[in-house]
């Protein structure tokens, strides 16, 4: 064995969450109209030859479409993986995951755990009776990326590419390569088992201490996504705003049209809202950064899309 070599007695562990890499289709050879979270994370990996000789174990955390997460399978999935996380013997963890909301939990991960061992999320666009899965092949690039010397941090790992949890998104419904990550690029690419990198690993963000908040919650505090576009009006923020005490919203994050621009219908009620109390954060609708400029409507949280920036708002009210 080499220096820097990974050693086949440091295990791996598969936290199994669903998905359609887990999906079962009534006629071999759908691709779309299947279950999604029906095959057992075990069976995924039968015969990868990438597991051959190591030491390896799995555990089905869920057996869900990732449409359709709860708080509490985050939850479940977060207290998992740092416990493995804690384990000297664990080199690294693969988790195989719905592709739909795969990067809010890839941000959630990150965010919450800021992993020194690299914790990779793996998914398929195909379920695993299609013709041709790619979910076989997403799994064993996951394994390298696991197992790769001073690999750490949270990242996605889907047909050979490696994206960062801050900057991944789902562009795509159908192709096999539906991720991007932008104008950052992806970390690193795996080419036959082997790891190219172009950047950094993932680095510790800021709300890393709110795990045992997160893990102690019932409910996360009432966050709400809302998007201008042509003819957006100021009802739907006075009718959040009407709401009861107990059902009122507590965030907003609006996605903004072109840098982070709002209709005046819409902006005005937003102001009304903040004036009443809610935390109002802006994002791109288009997923890209805002270029700040002094009339920005509302802060951007460190440049996230809207469906993390609307978890950062989210942790920061746990912990308010
Ligand atoms: N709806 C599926 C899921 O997110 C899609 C997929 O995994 O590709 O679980």
């Amino acid at each position: 064995m080499q220096v820097g070599e990974p050693t086949k007695a440091a295990r791996v562990v598969v936290l199994g969450m669903g998905g359609t890499i887990a999906g079962r289709a009534e006629r071999a050879g759908d691709n779309v109209g299947y279950d999604a979270g029906a095959v057992p994370v075990e069976d995924l990996a039968a015969g990868l030859p990438v597991l051959q000789g190591r030491n390896v174990s799995f555990e089905q955390v869920a057996q869900i479409n990732s449409k359709d997460m709860r708080l509490a399978d985050l939850q479940r999935l977060v207290d998992r993986a740092r416990v493995h996380l804690a384990d000297p013997s664990v080199q690294g963890i693969v988790v195989t995951h719905g592709t739909d909301t795969i990067e809010e939990t890839a941000y959630l991960l990150q965010t919450l755990l800021a992993p020194a061992k690299p914790l990779v999320l793996t998914c398929a666009m195909r379920p695993a009776t299609a013709v041709s899965p790619d979910g076989p092949q997403n799994l064993s690039d996951a394994v390298a990326v696991a197992t790769e010397p001073g690999a750490r941090g949270v990242v996605v790992v889907c047909a050979g590419r490696v994206h960062g949890p801050h900057e991944v998104a789902k562009q795509h419904p159908y192709r096999t390569d539906p991720f991007d990550s932008g104008d950052a690029g992806v970390i690193a690419q795996v080419e036959e088992g082997r790891v190219r990198r172009f950047r950094d690993w993932p680095v510790a963000a800021r709300r890393t201490g709110r795990v045992e908040a997160f893990l102690r919650a019932s409910a996360m505090p009432r966050v709400v996504w809302l998007s201008s576009h042509a003819d957006a009006q100021a009802w739907p923020v006075r009718a959040l705003l009407a709401a009861s005490p107990e059902q009122r919203v507590q965030g907003i994050v609006v996605s903004g049209t072109g840098n982070a621009s709002l209709h005046t219908e819409l902006d005005a009620a937003l102001r009304e809202a903040e004036a009443a109390g809610v935390r109002v954060v802006i994002a791109n609708r288009n997923g890209a950064p805002p270029v700040p400029y002094p009339q920005q409507p509302f802060a951007d949280i460190d440049g996230l899309s809207p469906p993390k920036a609307r978890w950062a708002l989210t942790l920061d009210l746990l912990e308010a």
